[in-house]
């Protein structure tokens, strides 16, 4: 018998029908003898329906006020679920973010797990219920409904499983499991069998949604077995694994394992700042303040004693950062503060990069044979990453499968 988390996300419980399948595939596996836990995350769209009616009250909602309302999204799903497994006769409990005593600091929108009291839910299953949590919810130590950023169901489950110290973490969604890119944009795309946790992560912060970044390194870090598979069909999926597992077995190494894409970010530049020590401090220093994350960071080489500073943000964050920009443009010497949101960032992300020297410049060479400008590029030692205008994404990120021949194994 295995304790398992499984989690579906908002496709996989989309309709009435959809949830009456997944609660089928549940009584499966509980047949088969294995305690379950289920997370599951809001109807697909409700997250984005219960956002759209805030906003069109204010274009920002108290994120305390936001929370309680999106937090509702998965509490229906739960109610439906357990209603669904019931009729078929098979105990079952719903359990809030609250109620499941997943505790979490109190930064509204965005908190993090600190802490799961998972007695109540282990005495459940021992009694043989099946217990179904709502994803994305948590609440902190004053009681609050808290919630935990877009995609934040993954986290849920990878938490649960930490903390049940359970067998596995089944991540059931659209697709069958990760791919070498997003099979939507690239239809060759190839699912990946296995993928380390450290690929998966890069993946992941460079804008593949399929897992959300701190489902990772959560399971990273709590040494939970990860696996991502498909809620409309059956196949093995893809692991997660740590890569001394995979330098166990005898498979040649991919040079790279996938090519994530994102076109949340924004680029500012500042131009003619006076390079002296203290200048790029001086243009973060104020957007750090404002709680806003900065990515990239170019400083140009001075010429004539002053410097141009380019750094990317969340699209988001992109008026309020030009805002502030140009508060202190005065203040900083500088000449003129620009900026471009109409970027996206493609990544080529594998651990074979570490060994292998071209890397970059079979990149670099892809991209120039479609005419593809590169406007910054950083890189870390298993990514390299490059900021184009947003209207060659779908076109870079196929030239770049291409190149690399993903759509073969290796
Ligand atoms: P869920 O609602 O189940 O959480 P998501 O929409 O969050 O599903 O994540 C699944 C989606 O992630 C897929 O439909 C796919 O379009 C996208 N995706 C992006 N990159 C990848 C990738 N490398 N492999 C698989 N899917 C990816
Ligand atoms: N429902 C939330 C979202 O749409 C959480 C999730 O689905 O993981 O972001
Ligand atoms: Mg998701």
């Amino acid at each position: 018998m295995a304790l398992i988390v499984q989690k579906y996300g908002g496709t996989s419980v989309g309709n009435i029908e959809r949830i009456q399948n997944v609660a089928e595939k549940v009584i499966g596996w509980r047949e088969r003898g294995h305690q379950i836990v289920v997370v599951v995350s809001a109807m697909s769209g409700e997250t984005d329906r219960l956002i759209g009616l805030a906003k069109g009250i204010t274009d920002r909602p108290p994120p305390r006020e936001l929370d309680v309302l999106l937090s509702t999204g998965e509490q229906v799903t739960i109610a439906l679920l357990c209603i669904a497994l019931e009729k078929h006769g098979c105990p079952a409990r719903s359990y809030t973010g609250g109620q499941a005593r997943i505790l979490t600091d109190n930064a509204f929108n965005k908190a993090r797990i600190q802490a799961i009291e998972a007695d109540a839910m282990r005495a459940d299953l021992d009694a043989g219920r099946v217990v179904v949590v709502a994803g994305f919810q948590g609440v902190d130590e004053d009681g609050n409904i808290t919630t935990l950023g877009r995609g934040g169901s993954d986290t849920t489950g990878v938490a649960l499983a930490a903390a049940l110290k359970a067998d596995e973490c089944q991540i059931y969604t659209d697709v069958d499991g990760v791919y070498t890119t997003d099979p939507r944009v690239v239809p060759e795309a190839r699912r990946l069998d296995r993928i380390t946790f450290e690929e998966m992560l890069e993946m992941a912060s460079a804008g593949s949604k399929v897992l959300q970044i701190r489902s990772v390194e959560f399971a990273g870090k709590h040494n939970v077995p990860l696996r991502v598979l498909s809620s409309f069909q059956e196949g093995p999926g893809t692991l997660i694994t740590f890569e001394e597992a995979l330098e166990a077995e005898p498979m040649e190494k991919e040079l790279i394992s996938g090519i994530a894409f994102n076109r949340d970010e924004a680029k500012l530049t500042v131009l003619g700042v006076p390079d002296r020590p203290g200048v790029a401090f001086s243009i973060l220093g104020p957007v750090s303040d404002a709680n806003i994350e900065v990515d990239m960071i170019i400083q140009n080489i001075g010429r004539d004693g002053t410097t141009d500073f380019t750094f990317t943000v969340h699209r988001n964050d992109y008026e309020r950062t030009l805002e502030i920009l140009r508060q202190h443009a005065t203040q900083l010497g500088a000449r003129e503060v620009s900026g471009d949101n109409k970027i996206a960032k493609l990544s080529l992300v594998g651990i074979g990069m570490r060994s292998h020297a071209g890397v970059a410049s079979r990149m670099f060479e892809a991209l120039a044979k479609e005419g593809i400008n590169i406007r910054m590029i950083s890189t870390s030692e298993i990514k390299i990453s490059v900021v184009v205008d947003e209207k060659y994404l779908e076109l870079g990120v196929r030239a770049l499968h291409e190149a690399f021949e993903l759509n073969k194994a290796a």
